[in-house]
């Protein structure tokens, strides 16, 4: 189990490669464009070329980087990868809603054609077509990703249409960047052109083809389901015909249940259970929407399927001299896990939790964490928003002044901070800890939701 995890660190590549390597990528168009023809025309023209250049390299890397590849996401973790593709995406939208305006400005004679003054930006009708779908389409994507929770439908259907408007967006974008471009029809650029493509496709290929097919590969099914709290449940999974998963204490895998492994129906929950437990896997899972809501009504034996593992929030290789957990609601449960690990590894370290819920329906495995208190260093404390009369814990939201209160000790003598929640919590968090002068290397965290 464990010379697996292993290999997976290695297959992970650091955050600093990636950012370098997009870097790389997304400028070589505009190099090879000057390089190869040279900027001859008004700044405001060549700036429009570059960042339409750069656009497109981004559109087509955005396939590989919301992909989920743990070369990737193992590296920088997963919420960061999806939230580096949501930042990218805004800032590729911003620079293609300038690309035509520039073209707009007194310079923008360059574009004149003698024969056909009509023309628009100098533009054929074809490349007119595909440079607007292309812009509105890359508008409606990005700002329908950042309402996706008030739109009226399902994550699954706006994930599907969110696949397929990419996949046509980027086909609009390469025709219109290959019939109008300056520097595009060059057989250097198309070269280029064609490798992000191949890149991109072969992203989409991997993600809907041959991950599910591998997935199916390796069955699961649901051993036990149950009800430990308000709203709240318990599932294990046994693997079916297979040794189970090669996982690190913390980290989360997507799960499709009781449905066919090529299903779009995938969501993402931290293993709660530690890899010492054995192959089963437990998972603790708060309703939510739809689908969490259907959980406690799925028959003992149903067939499921693990995607995973995925997340960076482990423990292992960590040297600190303390732990400082602090988990929100179902953010309990990848340091349940971690805490699982921690004693049957037999860990000396002092170990703190934070764990906030609204009330006291809400916590999540009460008895098990007492049990562990008295077997690990553990200073565990529940903080609840709506507190019962006569409760001795903490009160309250987990504001940056609780964290800063319970953290200040644990700050100084440099222990690793670990955070897991909904994204509001994670937030305050960070800026608790930020305040206390924590460096950004000791706090490791999993959002529930990305914004
Ligand atoms: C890394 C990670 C680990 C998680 N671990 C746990 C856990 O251990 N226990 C737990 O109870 N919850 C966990 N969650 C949250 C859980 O995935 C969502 O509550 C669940 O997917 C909601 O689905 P729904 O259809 O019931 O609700 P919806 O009402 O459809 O969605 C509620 C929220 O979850 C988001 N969401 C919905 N579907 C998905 C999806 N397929 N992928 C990503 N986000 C989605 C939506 O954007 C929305 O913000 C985790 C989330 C992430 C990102």
């Amino acid at each position: 189990m464990i010379g697996c995890a292993h290999a997976e660190r290695c297959s992970a590549l650091p955050a600093l490669v990636i950012l370098t390597a997009y870097a790389l990528l997304i400028v070589l168009p505009v190099a090879l464009g000057w390089w190869l023809i040279g900027p001859a025309r008004p700044w405001l023209d060549e700036a429009s070329s570059a960042i339409a250049l750069m656009a497109t390299a981004a559109l087509l890397l955005e396939f590989l980087l919301s992909g989920r590849f743990r070369v990737i996401s193992g590296g920088i973790g997963m919420d960061r990868s999806l939230r580096w593709h949501q930042m990218f995406a805004q800032i590729l939208t911003l620079a293609a809603l300038l690309h035509p305006l520039f073209y707009l400005t007194p310079s923008g004679a360059a574009f004149q054609r003698p024969d056909d003054p009509g023309a628009v930006l100098g533009l054929d009708a074809a490349s007119l077509i595909t440079g607007t779908l292309a812009w509105l389409l890359l508008g409606l994507l990005t700002l329908t990703a950042i309402r996706r929770d008030d739109l009226p439908f399902k994550y699954e259907v706006w994930r599907i249409s969110h696949g397929l408007g990419a996949a046509l967006l980027a086909g609009l974008v390469l025709h219109h960047a290959i019939a109008a471009g300056r520097y595009s029809g060059m057989p250097a650029l198309m070269a280029y052109w064609a490798f992000l493509l191949a890149i991109a496709l072969g992203s989409l290929f991997a993600i809907y083809l041959i991950r599910p097919w591998r997935l199916a590969c390796r069955p699961w099914r649901i051993a036990a389901l149950e009800r430990v709290g308000d709203r709240l449940w318990s599932l294990t999974l046994e693997p079916d015909g297979h040794a189970g998963l090669s996982y690190r204490a913390g980290q989360f895998a997507w799960l499709r249940l009781n449905c066919s492994a090529f299903s779009p129906r995938e969501h993402p929950f931290s293993i709660a259970a530690a890899p010492s437990d054995g192959a089963a896997l437990r998972f603790l899972i708060k309703e939510a929407g739809d689908f969490t809501r259907q959980i406690g009504g799925l028959p003992i034996g149903a067939r499921a399927f693990v995607d995973g593992p995925h997340g960076a929030l482990y423990l292992e290789g960590r040297r600190e001299p303390g732990i400082f957990m602090i988990a929100g609601g179902a953010g309990l449960a990848p340091m349940l896990s971690m805490l699982r690990e921690a004693a049957a590894r037999g860990e000396t370290r002092p170990i703190k939790l934070l764990y906030g819920n609204r009330h006291e329906g809400q916590i999540m495995a009460a008895a098990e964490l007492a049990a562990l208190a008295e077997r690990l260093r553990l200073d565990l404390h529940h903080v609840l928003q709506e507190p019962p009369p006569g409760w001795a814990g903490l009160a309250g939201m987990m504001t940056p002044e609780l964290i800063q209160a319970e953290a200040t000790r644990a700050a100084a003598e440099g222990w690793i901070f670990l955070l897991c929640g909904p994204g509001p919590m994670i937030r305050a968090a960070h800026q608790g800890l930020r305040a206390l002068g924590v460096p950004r290397r000791r706090i490791l965290e999993e959002r529930f939701s990305v914004f």
